[in-house]
């Protein structure tokens, strides 16, 4: 099973994505982590990535598909996968396709989780990350059972520095004019399955599994 959740920021991929892994034990590939994960290890691609991350920019392709090839290779990621914020240009998107083919393989489902920009700047503003595991939580619909704790490892919730509202309308613009092609271009291969994002996560996560099911 090798597949990519899709969606505009804020739309709830990142925990949607998070299930899907916990339940079908996928390698979880979020370009995204991985760049913050080599950012607080002071590796220089995280630096180099984390100027553009924080003003809300797309990481050059360069760096992203770097990152995303080298841990493709793993060997944990051979079967199966789960990827989470890349691609997010059509040429990320070739560039992926390619390196699946060198290595004998394809993507399987892409799904693409539905918002409106104003369901969206509500959800991010209320969206909370915890500090020490990345558990994403949301102040209304994904609540931590005791206020700004997670959960699962009892870190501190914090707001990431690229849910501020000036960010978040960057990192929108950017999701129509370079990620919505993207779009097209899955639907044309016949493996986009558009998913209603607008409801509780619950309903969603089942409409994203009922997909799942039948690969
Ligand atoms: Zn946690």
């Amino acid at each position: 099973m090798k597949i990519l959740v899709m969606g505009p920021p804020g739309a709830g991929k990142g925990s949607q994505s998070a299930k899907i892994v916990e339940h079908y034990a996928l390698p979880s590939i979020s370009t995204g982590q991985m760049f913050r994960d080599a950012f607080n290890n002071n590796e220089p691609i995280g630096i180099e990535a984390m100027k553009y991350i924080k003003d809300g920019n797309l990481v050059s392709d360069d760096i992203t598909n770097e990152i995303v090839r080298i841990r493709l290779s793993k060997h944990d990621a051979e079967k199966s996968f789960l990827l989470d914020g890349y691609p997010r240009t059509v040429a990320q998107a070739i560039a992926l396709d390619n390196l699946l083919e060198e290595m004998g393989t394809k993507l399987d489902a892409v799904f693409n989780i539905l918002s409106s920009n104003d369901v969206l700047f509500e959800r991010m503003e209320q969206r909370r990350v915890c500090k020490q595991c990345d558990a994403t939580y949301h102040l209304k619909f994904k609540k931590p059972l005791v206020e700004g704790i997670c959960d699962k490892c009892g870190g501190t919730l914090y707001q990431r520095q690229d849910d501020t509202y000036e960010s978040v309308k960057n990192r929108l613009e950017i999701y129509e004019s370079k990620t919505k092609p993207l779009l097209d271009y899955y639907d044309k291969k016949g493996i986009l399955y558009q998913i209603n994002g607008m409801q509780e996560f619950e309903k969603v996560y089942n409409d994203i599994e009922l997909v799942l099911r039948d690969l």
